[in-house]
């Protein structure tokens, strides 16, 4: 994205404010699907959880994309942006029966992850098909090691319950049509993310009226120079031959599934603020901008490093800065950064701010959520108001009291 045009933008739509770029998001889909092009049938399900606007979503839909979904709300926003129920799997952690259960009768393929829930699904509607979610016990220690680990993962049946897990599905007379693994962040590099699918086709041969297996996400990108990036190119490769020779051996092309959220948007959107305060103490220079860990919190969340650059003076010379915001609390998004000299009123602009910002927003110091923006063939498309004074009442119930 240009700097002209993300100055533009927050002229025109205020600051701060969150700006995607689609073409970044094609251009991610596009890799994703060609690095998998080997295996006949691929499906992308984007974690709808990273980017939630109805417009971001419409837009996967016009790829071709599916949805992954955690919520029944998530399910909602899914179908009213134009997904068909098909298009969308359900993949909760801890929620209720009843939720589940609503979100079958829609036609949303469902995802259960507890062996307590699979039974009573599975003995009430023996007939509607489920995918189960497995917890490999794998994770990466280091870069190359594999460890066998997080026993403790709230996530998933452990791959352990087999025994117990098949009991129950021919108790039951349930149909497993599809199985599935999320191992998150533990997985950095391809060799583990090898083996980890190896733990998933070895439970795979478990059931025979299989349709697909899901192997989740967890695929790195770049946030500051030097970070470790899943190269999907060789991920595709071996993967989709491994899978291809076990669809041979179970006897059927079965899809290939995926839901990776951050790896189709985390590049493609930046967060635009402006600076109020510059300030100096006895030990730091600090850029104050007019946001907080109330509109980008995984800094303070997660400690992620988001590149900070300062796109109105682009040429200034180089200066340490501490990037903090003007919530009370310590909201510290960069300590120590070199940064393009700021001065008061500058926009200053946070890579990687796709996935997972807008969405884990809130309206902490009662203020509004930004604006979001999306540039859609060169143009800007204002696609969420900032919020008002009317939204930070709504629902508040103001009672008489003497
Ligand atoms: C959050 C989530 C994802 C997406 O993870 P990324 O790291 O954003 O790719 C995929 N699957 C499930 C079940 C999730 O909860």
């Amino acid at each position: 994205m240009m700097s002209q045009q993300l100055l533009q933008i927050a002229k025109d739509f205020g600051s701060p404010v969150y700006v995607y770029n689609a073409e970044k998001i094609e251009q991610q889909y596009k890799r994703l699907t060609k690095a998998f092009g080997k295996v006949e049938h691929l499906r992308v399900n984007y974690a709808v959880k990273a980017l939630s606007n109805i417009s971001i979503l419409k837009f996967f839909n016009s790829l071709g994309s599916g949805l992954d979904t955690v919520s029944i709300q998530e399910v909602q926003l899914g179908l009213k942006a134009g997904f068909e129920p098909e298009q969308i799997i359900f993949t909760p952690n801890g929620v209720s029966l009843e939720e589940i259960e609503n979100v079958a009768e829609l036609g949303v393929q469902i995802n259960i992850d507890n062996l307590s829930i699979l039974e009573q699904f599975g003995t009430k509607h023996p007939k509607v098909p489920v995918c189960i979610r497995v917890n490999p016990h794998v994770m990466a220690g280091g870069n190359t090691n594999i460890s066998v680990g997080h026993i403790d993962s709230k996530f998933g049946i452990s791959i352990h319950q087999m025994p117990l897990l098949k009991r129950i599905v021919e108790n039951t007379k349930m149909n497993i049509n599809g199985i599935h693994m999320h191992t998150g962040s533990d997985i950095l590099d391809i060799d583990v993310f090898l083996y980890a699918s190896e733990i998933l086709f070895e439970a795979a041969r478990n059931f025979k009226d299989l349709e697909f297996i899901d192997f989740g996400s967890g695929f790195k990108v770049p946030y500051k120079e030097g970070d470790i990036e899943t190269n999907i190119e060789e991920l595709g490769e071996k993967l989709g031959q491994r899978f291809n020779d076990f669809c041979e051996e179970y006897g059927k092309t079965l899809t290939l599934a995926f839901e990776p959220g951050k790896f189709l948007v985390s590049e493609a959107g930046v967060f635009l603020a402006k600076v109020n305060v510059v300030k100096q103490t006895t030990s730091t220079v600090f850029a104050q901008i007019d946001s907080g860990f109330n509109h980008l919190i995984r800094p303070m969340l997660y400690g992620s490093q988001h590149e900070i650059s300062n796109i109105s003076n682009p040429k200034g010379r180089e200066r340490f800065y501490s990037v903090v915001g003007y919530i009370c609390e310590t909201d510290t998004f960069a300590n120590n950064r070199r940064i393009n000299e700021i001065n008061e009123d500058d926009i200053l602009c946070f890579k990687n701010a796709g996935a997972y910002c807008f969405t884990m927003a809130s309206n902490y110091n009662s203020r509004y959520r930004p604006a979001e923006v999306l540039i859609y063939n060169g143009e800007a498309h204002l696609i969420r108001k900032r919020e008002t004074f009317d939204d930070i009442l709504k629902n508040q119930i103001e009672i008489d009291l003497r």
